[in-house]
């Protein structure tokens, strides 16, 4: 039999009440704040990620999905969507009809990591990005938009993470008190930070192995080295979610995984999801926009793990699966009528279905108490040639006749009240 791909999985349809309940949410709160969606392309060119992520990140150095297209150079499936967007932005001169565009898009990601539970080869992010507002107070409700959607959604645990990164005018200094540290303590460094001290040096900060975590214990902290301007737009977002009542912490070393982000960082942890405890992430990222040829513009986003999100429900929502509002048991003979009232009934809203095999009336009753009908409707010869079926109501055992002249109308109206 042919298996799944390592690190791919299938959301069955059981499962999917429970993410169509997510996505309903997030569409619903998302679209009050004024976002519209945008659907982008799963494959872009290599290059897109290559500019945007970083070419010294996890992601391009080594997860990144791509293929050669004919003399086309490579193209990669898409890790992430901000790049996407951001390319979208430009490629089509969004800015040029208005430079304030709120988008939000839903769907896969790929990234070629080590799979484990919590983390997956292909993954579904909700996606949520503002172009064209360098204000704080945008920061601020983004993340009050990401906090409200967890609320709704009766999330637990949760724990939201901020931090700033400056801009190219403080983060250098910063950088170079970080490289000044790492420089004396590089023997107790993993391999892969030993070469980001070099390439990367943030990126330390953010390793999870032992000794890396001792070596920066002490580590200068980057709101020290901020910028006037960097400062007072970070104290406007830390007081404009106080006066929310949004509940955060200020981690000095979250620097997250990507290259392009700048000023605000955030990320939403869980207690309750294991080893991989980031159910949400994202940030600021004013340089992107105009280093990938678009206008100078700045920019903010976040990209909620979909999967993590309904790992996270599922430990504490029970989806109840309903069944059909109604299933025909009739005699053979009378399928070709039965099937006309089966197709009226689903274009009339009432999730019918018809027993197609033919089997007794006995192990029909048994079905439909296995599908979890709401009602059986029962053809039976004898009073049909009154005129009538019988509508069944599983839950109480009532039973009705209908006449068959007025049929949807008087099963519509028994059923829907
Ligand atoms: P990032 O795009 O890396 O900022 O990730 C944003 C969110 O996507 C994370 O907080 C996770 O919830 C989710 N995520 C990232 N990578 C994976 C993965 N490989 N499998 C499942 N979810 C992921």
């Amino acid at each position: 039999m042919i298996q799944l791909i390592k690190g791919f999985k299938d959301i069955l349809p059981e499962d999917n009440l429970l993410w169509q309940k997510i996505e309903f949410a997030a569409r619903e709160l998302f679209e009050d704040f004024g976002y519209r969606e945008i659907k982008l392309p799963i494959l872009e060119k290599s290059e897109l990620f290559a500019r945007s992520i970083g070419e010294s990140t996890d992601i391009v150095e080594k997860e990144m999905y791509t293929f050669e297209d004919g003399s086309k150079g490579t193209i990669t499936l898409r890790p992430e969507a901000t790049a996407s967007a951001v390319r979208s932005y430009i490629q089509h001169k969004m800015y040029a009809k208005d430079p304030i565009q709120k988008l939000y898009t839903i769907g896969p990601m790929f990234r070629r990591e080590r799979p484990q539970k919590g983390r997956y080869r292909q993954f579904y992010q909700i996606d949520a990005e503002v172009f064209g507002i360098d204000s704080p107070y945008i920061d601020a409700q983004i993340i009050l938009m990401l906090v409200t959607l967890f609320e709704r959604l009766n999330v637990p645990d949760i724990n939201v993470l901020i931090n700033s990164l400056g801009c190219p005018e403080c983060r250098p200094n910063f950088q170079k008190a970080l490289l000044d540290l790492l420089e004396s303590s590089k023997d107790n460094l993993c391999e892969d930070c030993i070469r980001r001290v070099d390439k990367n040096p943030l990126r330390v900060l953010d390793c999870k192995k032992e000794g890396c975590r001792e070596a920066v214990k002490n580590a200068p902290s980057i709101i020290d080295y901020l910028c006037s301007a960097c400062e007072e737009h970070f104290d406007v977002v830390k007081r404009s979610l106080k006066k929310r009542n949004i509940s955060y912490e200020i981690d000095k070393n979250l620097v997250r995984g990507l290259d392009y982000y700048t000023r605000t960082i955030f990320e939403v942890q869980t207690t309750s999801l294991g080893a991989q405890s980031a159910v949400a992430g994202g940030g600021r990222y004013d340089g992107l926009i105009e280093a990938l040829g678009g206008p100078k513009q700045p920019a903010i986003g976040f990209a909620i793990g979909f999967d993590r999100l309904s790992e996270l429900l599922s430990q504490t929502v029970e989806s109840v699966e309903t069944g059909p509002d109604l299933f025909i048991i009739a005699p053979d003979s009378e399928k070709d009528m039965v099937f006309e009232w089966a197709c009226d009934l689903n274009l009339s809203g009432i999730k019918t279905d018809m027993d197609y095999s033919g089997r007794s009336r006995k192990s029909l009753m048994k079905r439909a108490n296995k599908i979890n009908t709401s009602y059986v409707l029962i053809v039976d010869e004898r009073e049909l040639s009154c005129g009538n079926v019988i509508l069944k109501n599983m839950n109480d055992s009532d039973q009705k006749e209908i006449p068959v002249e007025s049929l949807v109308d008087s099963v519509k109206s028994v059923i829907t009240g």
